[in-house]
């Protein structure tokens, strides 16, 4: 368990420590990255606004920045007063009313994040949490780690962010399956792959009924302030890097398929897999050869 979530670290290495070297280093980020751990950086940022912070939080951060930038604000880590508010962190899920709403959103804005070598700050009433971004910084951590060991094929599976690294033993792409959003123990189909990071973000990961039995899923609107009422119910990214798959998935999730698409065309260096609520899953074209679907209740369609 770390992140908050059950992983699991599949290696083929001469070394045969390598993945009890990769578990420290994911426990080490999760340390640093918890937003209620007691010295993580991130808590002591939202505790005191200013902190010299570990290399591993200034690059994560620093990068996560600029995609927020590339992203318009989709993506936006600032927004975890509100990801508190609604009770995704104390799981007492309630519907804050709009003056609250309002008041948090005002002290919103990933732009107001302050970076000078090691120091980060924050403006007063602000806090952040790297939930988005950090299984995929951890992902990119861990390859890294092994191409420098010289070990040739792992599977990581760091909860709902998946690094393929090199072939299975025997040679052949990794599968990686993508969650059945009614039943995640199951899939509804899976990829074929080798050498890239496959995240996904989902609204049946985390969600409550509210009593105007509304489903609210963890995923906010950094523009309203409220969790993503959108058109999908999952975002599949698959990319080179960890860390663009993971920012992307929870990107492309608020954005909605139409805002998806764009950005698949103006960017070309990511595909996804998006389940709609209407039944539908959208494979862009760099996909279509390796996404196999197995729940025929799906109806699969090609974009690009
Ligand atoms: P993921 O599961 O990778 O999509 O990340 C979702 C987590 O990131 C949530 O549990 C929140 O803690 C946080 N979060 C929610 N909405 C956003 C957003 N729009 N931008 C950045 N982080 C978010
Ligand atoms: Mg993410």
């Amino acid at each position: 368990m770390a992140m908050d979530t059950y992983m699991s670290l599949r290696v083929s290495s001469p070394d045969p420590g390598e993945a009890a070297v990769l578990r420290g280093e994911i426990e080490r980020l999760d340390r640093l990255f918890s937003p209620d751990g007691e010295n993580s950086d991130v808590a002591r940022l939202n505790s005191s606004g200013k902190i010299t912070a570990d290399g591993s939080t200034v690059e994560l951060l620093s990068r996560t920045l600029a995609l927020c930038a590339e992203l318009d604000g989709a993506l936006d880590p600032t927004v975890f007063p509100l990801v508190k508010e609604w009770g995704f962190i104390d799981k007492n899920y309630r519907i804050p009313d709009r003056a609250t709403i309002d008041s948090l959103l005002s002290r919103t804005g990933y732009s107001a994040v302050g970076i000078d070598g090691s120091q980060i700050t924050l403006p007063e009433g602000f806090a952040l949490d790297l939930g988005a971004v950090a299984k995929g910084y951890a992902a990119d951590r861990c390859a890294a780690m092994l191409r420098d060991s010289g070990a040739e094929s792992a599977l990581l599976n760091l909860g709902g962010t998946v690094a393929a690294i090199g072939k299975k033993n025997g040679g052949a792409d990794w599968t990686v399956g993508i969650a059945d959003p009614e039943n995640s123990a199951d899939y509804i189909g899976y990829l074929s792959c080798s050498d890239r990071t496959v995240a996904t973000s989902g609204s049946y990961e985390r969600y409550f009924v509210g009593d105007d039995g509304k489903t609210y899923c963890h995923i906010l609107d950094p523009a309203t302030g409220a969790p993503v009422q959108g058109d999908i119910v999952s975002v599949t990214v698959v990319s080179d890097s960890g860390l663009l798959s993971d920012a992307l998935s929870t990107a492309l999730f608020v954005k909605g398929a139409d805002g998806a698409n764009k950005l698949y065309r103006e960017r070309g260096d990511f595909e996804y897999v998006i389940l709609t609520k209407d039944g539908v899953a959208l494979v862009s074209e760099g996909l279509t050869d390796s996404f196999t679907l197995k729940n025929s209740s799906w109806r699969l369609e090609a974009v690009k």
